[in-house]
């Protein structure tokens, strides 16, 4: 998506650690006429595909797939990330590594909002490792629904996570896949 890559190149800060900020429009201040943009764009995506419900995991997934929900006019849920380990059996749950924060956690949705005949397509803001993608996978399966795909906004194609999913034969279509980063320059996937 031409207008994101060169949204993150206007308004993107590379920190150490292979961070990418993007507070002005996704993370913390939210650009909600450019959230719409990429609401159509995954709308065009996942057209014809039949999808009941997008889910994704808070916090900053929310926005984007509240964007798409509205184009699509579908259900979004999100997993909550728990942090005490007492999971009740109502729920679906699964354990995610965030090497962005360097710490385990467990993200958590109610069996009463995924049915096995549903249709997901999971959404987020950014993605890395991959870790929080298979999470929300790995709760899609519990419940014995159906991936139809994952779409994160932002892919850091170098870290590996997004291919490693495309190998198991996951569909992952991301709006902006950066090959290369540094605080000089930002370099995307063709
Ligand atoms: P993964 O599980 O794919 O390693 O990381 C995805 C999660 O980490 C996203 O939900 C996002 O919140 C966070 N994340 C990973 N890399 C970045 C980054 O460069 N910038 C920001 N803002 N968040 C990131």
């Amino acid at each position: 998506m031409l207008s994101l890559e060169q949204k993150i190149v206007r308004e993107g800060t590379v920190l150490e650690g292979d961070v990418l900020k993007v507070g002005s429009f996704l993370n913390q201040q939210l650009d909600v006429d450019f959230l719409m943009e990429m609401g159509n764009e995954i709308a065009r995506i996942y057209s014809g595909d039949n999808v009941t419900k997008l889910l994704t995991v808070e916090s900053s997934g929310i926005a984007v797939a509240v964007a798409a929900g509205a184009i699509m006019h579908l259900p979004v849920v999100f997993a909550k990330k728990n942090k005490s380990s007492n999971i009740s059996s109502d729920v679906y749950s699964a354990n995610v590594h965030s090497y962005t924060h360097n710490k385990d956690y467990d993200i958590v949705v109610a069996k009463d909002y995924i049915n096995a005949d549903d249709k997901i397509v999971i959404i987020d803001d950014f993605l890395a490792n991959g870790k929080a993608l298979e999470g929300l996978i790995e709760i899609v399966g519990q419940a014995g629904a159906t991936v139809i795909g994952c779409t994160c906004a932002i892919e850091k194609g170098f870290q590996g996570g997004g291919d490693r999913l495309r190998a198991q034969g996951i569909r992952v279509e991301s709006l902006a896949v950066i090959d290369k980063m540094s605080p000089d320059s930002i370099e995307f996937r063709k």
